[in-house]
Protein backbone atom coordinates (compact mmCIF):
# COMPACT_ATOMS: atom_id res chain seq x y z
CA UNK A 1 0.00 0.00 0.00
CA UNK A 2 1.18 3.28 -1.15
CA UNK A 3 0.60 6.03 1.32
CA UNK A 4 1.47 9.46 1.55
CA UNK A 5 1.32 11.34 4.89
CA UNK A 6 1.00 15.07 4.74
CA UNK A 7 3.19 16.15 7.92
CA UNK A 8 3.41 19.35 10.19
CA UNK A 9 5.38 19.48 13.23
CA UNK A 10 5.66 17.78 16.62
CA UNK A 11 1.89 16.18 16.45
CA UNK A 12 2.63 14.84 12.77
CA UNK A 13 6.13 13.80 14.43
CA UNK A 14 4.48 10.99 16.56
CA UNK A 15 2.01 9.57 14.11
CA UNK A 16 5.30 9.34 11.24
CA UNK A 17 6.80 7.55 13.78
CA UNK A 18 3.66 5.07 13.67
CA UNK A 19 3.46 4.90 10.31
CA UNK A 20 6.96 3.96 9.43
CA UNK A 21 6.16 0.82 11.38
CA UNK A 22 4.16 -0.40 9.55
CA UNK A 23 4.39 -2.73 5.99
CA UNK A 24 3.36 0.46 4.02
CA UNK A 25 5.34 2.12 1.13
CA UNK A 26 5.82 5.52 3.01
CA UNK A 27 6.14 9.14 1.41
CA UNK A 28 6.18 11.99 3.82
CA UNK A 29 5.12 15.62 1.85
CA UNK A 30 6.03 18.60 4.75
CA UNK A 31 4.57 21.66 5.60
CA UNK A 32 6.89 24.65 4.80
CA UNK A 33 5.23 27.65 5.99
CA UNK A 34 7.21 27.78 8.95
CA UNK A 35 10.77 27.46 6.85
CA UNK A 36 12.20 30.85 8.68
CA UNK A 37 16.40 32.17 8.02
CA UNK A 38 18.17 32.11 11.33
CA UNK A 39 22.14 33.40 11.74
CA UNK A 40 22.57 32.80 8.29
CA UNK A 41 20.59 29.57 7.85
CA UNK A 42 17.95 28.58 6.13
CA UNK A 43 15.45 26.44 8.89
CA UNK A 44 12.88 24.00 7.80
CA UNK A 45 11.48 22.85 10.92
CA UNK A 46 8.49 20.74 9.71
CA UNK A 47 10.99 18.77 7.05
CA UNK A 48 13.98 18.33 9.82
CA UNK A 49 11.40 17.44 12.76
CA UNK A 50 9.96 14.38 9.99
CA UNK A 51 13.53 13.40 8.86
CA UNK A 52 14.70 13.50 12.47
CA UNK A 53 11.97 11.36 13.97
CA UNK A 54 11.77 8.78 10.78
CA UNK A 55 15.98 8.43 11.95
CA UNK A 56 15.20 7.93 15.53
CA UNK A 57 17.35 11.10 16.18
CA UNK A 58 14.60 13.72 16.74
CA UNK A 59 14.89 14.67 20.31
CA UNK A 60 11.88 13.94 23.06
CA UNK A 61 11.10 17.92 23.57
CA UNK A 62 9.79 17.92 20.12
CA UNK A 63 12.37 19.83 18.06
CA UNK A 64 15.87 19.66 17.05
CA UNK A 65 18.31 16.47 17.58
CA UNK A 66 18.61 14.34 20.77
CA UNK A 67 21.52 14.84 22.64
CA UNK A 68 22.33 18.00 20.97
CA UNK A 69 24.82 21.12 22.25
CA UNK A 70 23.81 24.55 22.11
CA UNK A 71 27.78 26.09 21.71
CA UNK A 72 27.04 28.07 18.40
CA UNK A 73 23.96 29.76 20.31
CA UNK A 74 26.29 31.04 23.34
CA UNK A 75 28.90 32.04 20.74
CA UNK A 76 25.60 33.55 18.59
CA UNK A 77 24.81 35.42 21.90
CA UNK A 78 28.32 36.91 23.07
CA UNK A 79 28.31 38.23 19.33
CA UNK A 80 25.16 40.51 20.48
CA UNK A 81 22.64 38.42 18.05
CA UNK A 82 19.51 37.75 19.23
CA UNK A 83 18.67 33.97 20.31
CA UNK A 84 15.24 33.66 20.75
CA UNK A 85 15.16 30.77 18.12
CA UNK A 86 17.18 27.72 19.88
CA UNK A 87 18.96 25.96 17.09
CA UNK A 88 21.17 23.16 18.30
CA UNK A 89 25.48 22.76 16.95
CA UNK A 90 24.19 19.52 14.84
CA UNK A 91 20.92 21.28 14.11
CA UNK A 92 22.58 24.16 12.63
CA UNK A 93 25.10 22.10 10.73
CA UNK A 94 22.30 20.38 8.60
CA UNK A 95 20.34 24.00 7.94
CA UNK A 96 23.87 25.22 6.72
CA UNK A 97 24.66 22.11 4.72
CA UNK A 98 20.83 22.63 3.10
CA UNK A 99 21.56 26.77 2.46
CA UNK A 100 24.89 25.50 1.37
CA UNK A 101 22.94 22.96 -1.15
CA UNK A 102 20.80 25.61 -2.08
CA UNK A 103 23.30 28.53 -3.12
CA UNK A 104 25.03 25.86 -5.35
CA UNK A 105 21.28 25.37 -7.32
CA UNK A 106 19.98 22.09 -5.79
CA UNK A 107 15.67 22.64 -5.46
CA UNK A 108 14.84 22.31 -1.98
CA UNK A 109 12.96 18.77 -2.95
CA UNK A 110 17.09 18.03 -3.64
CA UNK A 111 18.64 19.53 -0.41
CA UNK A 112 15.84 17.14 1.65
CA UNK A 113 16.62 14.31 -0.32
CA UNK A 114 20.49 14.43 0.88
CA UNK A 115 19.94 14.87 4.29
CA UNK A 116 17.15 12.45 4.93
CA UNK A 117 19.38 10.06 3.17
CA UNK A 118 22.49 10.99 4.96
CA UNK A 119 20.28 10.07 8.13
CA UNK A 120 19.49 7.28 7.23
CA UNK A 121 15.79 7.57 6.87
CA UNK A 122 14.37 5.35 4.24
CA UNK A 123 10.96 6.92 2.94
CA UNK A 124 10.87 9.99 0.99
CA UNK A 125 10.70 13.16 2.42
CA UNK A 126 9.28 15.79 0.05
CA UNK A 127 8.73 19.79 0.67
CA UNK A 128 5.36 20.31 -0.50
CA UNK A 129 6.91 22.59 -3.03
CA UNK A 130 10.22 24.34 -3.46
CA UNK A 131 9.00 27.68 -3.63
CA UNK A 132 9.42 30.09 -0.35
CA UNK A 133 5.76 29.95 1.14
CA UNK A 134 5.57 32.02 4.62
CA UNK A 135 2.83 31.98 7.01
CA UNK A 136 2.35 35.63 8.30
CA UNK A 137 0.07 36.84 11.40
CA UNK A 138 -1.63 40.48 11.65
CA UNK A 139 -1.02 41.31 14.89
CA UNK A 140 -1.18 44.48 17.12
CA UNK A 141 2.63 44.21 17.02
CA UNK A 142 2.56 44.03 13.43
CA UNK A 143 3.17 41.35 10.55
CA UNK A 144 4.65 38.76 12.44
CA UNK A 145 6.27 35.58 10.78
CA UNK A 146 5.04 32.51 12.60
CA UNK A 147 8.08 31.42 14.25
CA UNK A 148 8.48 35.23 15.46
CA UNK A 149 4.68 35.19 16.80
CA UNK A 150 4.93 31.29 18.72
CA UNK A 151 8.75 31.09 19.69
CA UNK A 152 9.63 34.99 20.48
CA UNK A 153 6.31 36.52 21.49
CA UNK A 154 5.02 32.87 22.88
CA UNK A 155 1.74 32.65 20.88
CA UNK A 156 0.50 35.89 22.75
CA UNK A 157 -0.51 38.70 20.25
CA UNK A 158 -3.92 38.47 19.10
CA UNK A 159 -3.79 37.46 15.52
CA UNK A 160 -6.16 39.43 13.05
CA UNK A 161 -5.08 37.55 10.02
CA UNK A 162 -3.39 35.13 8.91
CA UNK A 163 -2.02 34.65 5.10
CA UNK A 164 0.33 32.27 3.56
CA UNK A 165 3.02 34.99 1.43
CA UNK A 166 4.33 33.85 -2.24
CA UNK A 167 1.51 30.76 -2.01
CA UNK A 168 -0.12 32.37 -5.13
CA UNK A 169 3.53 31.16 -7.05
CA UNK A 170 4.29 28.64 -5.83
CA UNK A 171 4.02 24.92 -7.61
CA UNK A 172 3.49 21.85 -6.22
CA UNK A 173 6.94 20.19 -6.17
CA UNK A 174 6.88 17.75 -8.84
CA UNK A 175 7.21 14.41 -6.48
CA UNK A 176 4.28 15.26 -4.72
CA UNK A 177 2.36 15.41 -7.55
CA UNK A 178 3.22 11.80 -8.12
CA UNK A 179 3.04 10.67 -4.71
CA UNK A 180 -0.22 11.87 -3.91
CA UNK A 181 -1.49 10.47 -7.72
CA UNK A 182 -0.31 7.12 -7.16
CA UNK A 183 -1.03 6.86 -3.62
CA UNK A 184 -3.65 4.53 -2.61
CA UNK A 185 -4.03 6.14 0.85
CA UNK A 186 -3.39 10.00 1.67
CA UNK A 187 -3.29 10.85 5.32
CA UNK A 188 -3.29 14.35 6.86
CA UNK A 189 -1.53 14.22 10.21
CA UNK A 190 -2.47 15.75 13.05
CA UNK A 191 -1.58 19.24 12.39
CA UNK A 192 -1.93 22.83 12.72
CA UNK A 193 -5.13 23.32 10.03
CA UNK A 194 -3.86 27.29 9.71
CA UNK A 195 -0.24 26.81 10.16
CA UNK A 196 0.50 23.12 8.60
CA UNK A 197 -2.12 21.85 6.38
CA UNK A 198 -3.21 25.60 5.24
CA UNK A 199 0.55 26.80 3.48
CA UNK A 200 0.09 22.98 1.64
CA UNK A 201 -3.08 23.18 0.51
CA UNK A 202 -2.58 27.50 -0.51
CA UNK A 203 -0.79 26.31 -2.97
CA UNK A 204 -2.45 26.28 -6.53
CA UNK A 205 -3.30 22.81 -7.44
CA UNK A 206 -2.93 20.97 -4.38
CA UNK A 207 -6.84 20.92 -3.65
CA UNK A 208 -7.39 19.74 -6.92
CA UNK A 209 -4.72 16.93 -6.50
CA UNK A 210 -6.66 15.75 -3.53
CA UNK A 211 -9.56 15.62 -4.83
CA UNK A 212 -9.10 13.59 -8.01
CA UNK A 213 -6.92 11.14 -6.08
CA UNK A 214 -8.04 7.58 -6.43
CA UNK A 215 -6.76 7.73 -2.96
CA UNK A 216 -8.61 7.67 0.28
CA UNK A 217 -8.10 10.54 2.23
CA UNK A 218 -7.92 10.70 5.94
CA UNK A 219 -7.03 12.79 8.57
CA UNK A 220 -6.34 12.75 12.44
CA UNK A 221 -8.20 15.52 14.45
CA UNK A 222 -5.87 17.39 16.18
CA UNK A 223 -8.49 18.93 18.49
CA UNK A 224 -10.05 17.55 22.01
CA UNK A 225 -13.31 19.41 22.76
CA UNK A 226 -12.28 23.23 21.69
CA UNK A 227 -8.99 22.92 22.29
CA UNK A 228 -6.17 21.29 20.22
CA UNK A 229 -3.62 18.84 22.05
CA UNK A 230 -0.98 21.06 22.01
CA UNK A 231 0.02 24.61 20.38
CA UNK A 232 -2.20 27.33 19.02
CA UNK A 233 -4.16 25.85 16.96
CA UNK A 234 -7.31 26.61 18.45
CA UNK A 235 -6.27 30.11 18.78
CA UNK A 236 -5.95 30.33 15.01
CA UNK A 237 -8.53 28.46 13.94
CA UNK A 238 -11.03 31.20 15.96
CA UNK A 239 -8.83 33.82 14.17
CA UNK A 240 -9.56 32.78 10.69
CA UNK A 241 -13.11 32.46 11.18
CA UNK A 242 -13.41 28.37 12.25
CA UNK A 243 -14.66 26.41 14.54
CA UNK A 244 -11.84 25.25 17.20
CA UNK A 245 -12.86 21.61 17.33
CA UNK A 246 -13.05 18.31 15.35
CA UNK A 247 -16.37 20.44 13.26
CA UNK A 248 -14.58 22.94 11.94
CA UNK A 249 -11.62 20.70 11.06
CA UNK A 250 -14.26 18.74 9.12
CA UNK A 251 -15.38 21.64 7.42
CA UNK A 252 -11.97 23.60 6.41
CA UNK A 253 -10.87 19.53 4.75
CA UNK A 254 -14.42 18.86 3.75
CA UNK A 255 -13.33 19.05 -0.03
CA UNK A 256 -11.09 16.61 -0.89
CA UNK A 257 -11.56 14.22 3.22
CA UNK A 258 -13.21 11.03 2.99
CA UNK A 259 -12.88 10.62 6.94
CA UNK A 260 -11.88 12.18 10.12
CA UNK A 261 -10.51 10.17 13.57
CA UNK A 262 -12.36 11.87 15.79
CA UNK A 263 -12.21 12.26 19.92
CA UNK A 264 -14.73 9.68 21.88
CA UNK A 265 -15.11 12.72 23.82
CA UNK A 266 -15.85 14.29 21.26
CA UNK A 267 -18.97 11.75 20.04
CA UNK A 268 -22.06 14.48 19.73
CA UNK A 269 -19.51 15.83 16.72
CA UNK A 270 -20.07 13.17 14.72
CA UNK A 271 -23.57 13.05 12.91
CA UNK A 272 -22.54 17.04 12.28
CA UNK A 273 -19.18 15.83 10.50
CA UNK A 274 -20.97 13.55 8.46
CA UNK A 275 -23.71 15.69 6.97
CA UNK A 276 -20.64 17.12 5.34
CA UNK A 277 -19.89 13.79 3.29
CA UNK A 278 -17.30 12.96 5.72
CA UNK A 279 -16.92 9.89 7.40
CA UNK A 280 -16.34 10.18 11.54
CA UNK A 281 -14.87 7.18 13.27
CA UNK A 282 -14.48 8.05 17.26
CA UNK A 283 -11.46 6.33 18.99
CA UNK A 284 -8.75 7.37 21.56
CA UNK A 285 -7.04 10.43 19.64
CA UNK A 286 -4.04 10.79 21.77
CA UNK A 287 -0.38 9.34 21.35
CA UNK A 288 1.19 9.33 24.40
CA UNK A 289 2.71 6.02 23.85
CA UNK A 290 4.91 4.18 20.94
CA UNK A 291 1.97 1.82 20.84
CA UNK A 292 -0.79 4.44 20.60
CA UNK A 293 0.98 6.01 17.26
CA UNK A 294 1.18 2.51 15.92
CA UNK A 295 -2.64 1.92 16.68
CA UNK A 296 -3.47 5.24 15.56
CA UNK A 297 -1.45 4.73 12.05
CA UNK A 298 -3.34 1.21 11.50
CA UNK A 299 -6.76 2.68 11.99
CA UNK A 300 -5.75 5.55 9.67
CA UNK A 301 -4.70 2.83 6.67
CA UNK A 302 -8.11 1.35 7.59
CA UNK A 303 -10.04 4.19 7.85
P1 LIG B 1 1.68 23.57 16.24
O1 LIG B 1 0.25 23.93 16.32
O2 LIG B 1 2.60 24.72 16.11
O3 LIG B 1 2.13 22.55 17.28
O4 LIG B 1 1.87 22.90 14.77
P2 LIG B 1 1.81 21.41 14.31
O5 LIG B 1 1.37 21.35 12.92
O6 LIG B 1 3.05 20.72 14.70
O7 LIG B 1 0.61 20.90 15.15
C1 LIG B 1 0.59 19.78 15.82
C2 LIG B 1 -0.88 19.53 16.08
O8 LIG B 1 -0.94 18.18 16.51
C3 LIG B 1 -1.46 20.40 17.18
O9 LIG B 1 -2.59 21.07 16.70
C4 LIG B 1 -1.82 19.41 18.29
O10 LIG B 1 -3.09 19.67 18.82
C5 LIG B 1 -1.81 18.08 17.58
N1 LIG B 1 -1.32 17.00 18.42
C6 LIG B 1 -0.19 16.94 19.16
N2 LIG B 1 -0.11 15.74 19.78
C7 LIG B 1 -1.21 15.04 19.41
C8 LIG B 1 -1.72 13.75 19.73
O11 LIG B 1 -1.14 12.97 20.50
N3 LIG B 1 -2.90 13.37 19.14
C9 LIG B 1 -3.58 14.21 18.29
N4 LIG B 1 -4.72 13.77 17.76
N5 LIG B 1 -3.13 15.44 17.99
C10 LIG B 1 -1.97 15.84 18.53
Amino acid sequence: MKVVAMAGGTGSAKLLRGLSRLPVDLTVVANVGDNFWAYGAYVCPDVDIACYTLAGKADPRGWGLEGDTFEALGSFASLGLETWFRLGDRDLAVCMARTEMMRRGSSLTDATDRIRRSLGVRCRVLPVTDQPVETRLETPLGDLHLQEFWVRERGRPAVRKVRYEGAARAKVAGGVKKAIEGADRVIICPANPVTSVGPMTAVPGFIGLLSRTEARVVALSPMVGRRPVSGPAGKLLRATGVRPDSLGVAGAYSRFLDALLVSERDAPLKSSVEELGVKCALTDTLMRTPGDEARLARELVEA
